[in-house]
């Protein structure tokens, strides 16, 4: 007997691109070649490298870098460590760097790079070893004119400084521009280390204004307690006056109705290595947090956190996205049903990717700026864009990601056009 199967949402990022991507093309009206390209990275680069181990072993990795579109600029994306990293997923990645740096109007293309390891588990020279055994691999393909990478989920800026020390030495000249999220000593951008944070809390200002809400006091919940969510809490309280109740890592979360305070907070989590366990909260998991009934909702963790499933439990006034990817194209829809404002991943975690192009003009230049001047720079284009895509997606009668979207793909066609692609 025919039983009706009710095909369940996919997971897979790279399919979720495609079909965020196919329903702009619908909207716009997308000529099918141009939408054809779109679908699919430039070039994409796979590489396995030996690595010797501290116990005298050699272990062999596998990574990636994906450039999807370089029509607007070289490539440009951070590189991700991580235990579950797969090729779609770095995919995935490379295409929302792409719409993100045309959201910002930054003269640059997308890219994405990613290893399959869990640096949890690594020691600081095997960590060094790593980096540098995938910038050897994928040397040939990238440079400050061609792809320049960054930092993302589990890399950092010593990390860049190994991998920036390993171009130099391959190419034989010091090449700062190869590669961004440096420490400030080597060519690093002040402001670059909370730039993430710091563009969605601008992103969250603006939305705020448009909605006619008052932040300043207003609840926030945090999903992730890495550099983007931990700066998130310092900046939304600091700026915002944002009374921040929820935090969490992927161990668990905190919750305490009076507000988490964040040097409390960020010094448990160094030293005990998550915030579980933080005196005076209560424990709650990663699923309660999101359900949390606060003004301002900051997913800064990974993918697909809210889904079909759990999107009609969601009760946040604003969802921030920090993290890459964390709604699903049903959750997209649901959230826009409940009224709820969704500030899209690749606008709302913009900051990080803009002041790394700050990073690259002043490598160019050799000439340094203050962090007054990047802080007020970012903001200008923090601003720009949110109303950009505000306005798009209210004149379209679609939801924010989609008026994000409809920005971002004018711009890159655009260029593919002039180019004479297609
Ligand atoms: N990894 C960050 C992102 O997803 C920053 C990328 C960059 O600075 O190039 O936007």
């Amino acid at each position: 007997m025919a039983v009706e199967q009710i095909k369940p949402e996919t997971l897979n990022p790279f399919e979720i691109v495609q079909k965020q991507l196919d329903e702009v093309a619908q909207v716009i009206g997308l000529e099918p070649h141009i939408h054809e390209m779109l679908r699919w990275p430039k070039l994409e680069i796979q590489v396995t490298f030996p690595v010797r181990m501290d116990d005298g072993s050699i272990r062999i990795f596998r990574g990636f870098r994906v450039q999807y579109n370089d029509a607007r600029g070289p490539a440009k994306g951070g590189i991700r460590y991580h235990p579950q990293e797969t090729l779609d997923t770095v995919r995935a990645l490379a295409a929302w760097m792409t719409w993100k740096t045309a959201v910002m109007d930054l003269p640059l293309g997308g890219g994405k790079g990613g290893v399959v390891c869990d640096p949890k588990h690594l020691s600081q020279g095997e960590l060094e070893r790593i980096s540098r055994a995938y910038i050897r691999a994928i040397a040939p393909f990238i440079g400050p004119e061609r792809d320049v990478p960054a930092p993302d989920v589990y890399t950092n800026p010593q990390i860049m400084a190994w991998m920036m020390d390993e171009y130099s030495t391959i190419v034989g000249y010091n090449a700062p521009g190869v590669i961004t999220g440096k420490p400030l000593p080597l060519g690093g951008s002040k402001g670059r280390e909370d730039a993430t944070a710091r563009g969605g809390i601008y992103a969250t200002r603006e939305a705020a204004k448009v909605l006619g809400l008052d932040l300043n006091g207003a609840t926030a919940a945090i999903q992730g307690y890495g550099n983007a969510g931990q700066h998130a809490h310092r900046l939304g309280t600091e700026l915002l006056g944002l009374k921040v109740v929820a935090v969490s890592d992927s161990q668990g979360g905190v919750y305490n109705p009076k507000g988490l305070d964040f040097a409390a907070l960020s010094a448990w989590k160094r030293e005990h290595g998550t915030v579980v366990g933080f005196p005076g909260a209560e424990a709650l998991t990663n699923e309660e947090l999101l359900e949390l009934p606060v003004t301002v909702l900051f997913p800064a963790a990974l993918e697909n956190q809210i889904t079909a499933e759990n999107a009609p439990r969601i009760r946040a006034r604003i969802v921030a996205e920090l993290a890459n990817g964390p709604t699903t194209p049903e959750a997209d829809h649901i959230l826009h049903d409940k009224g709820i404002y969704v500030i899209p991943d690749f606008l709302c975690n913009a900051g990080g990717v803009t002041v790394s192009y700050f990073e690259m003009v002043q490598n160019a230049y050799g000439y340094y700026w203050s962090e007054a001047e990047v802080h007020q720079r970012l903001d200008e284009k923090m601003t720009a864009a949110f109303h950009a895509v505000h306005e798009t997606a209210r004149r379209y009668r679609v939801h924010n990601r989609l008026g994000a979207y409809i920005v971002a793909i004018e711009r890159v066609v655009e260029a593919m056009r002039l180019r004479g692609w297609v």
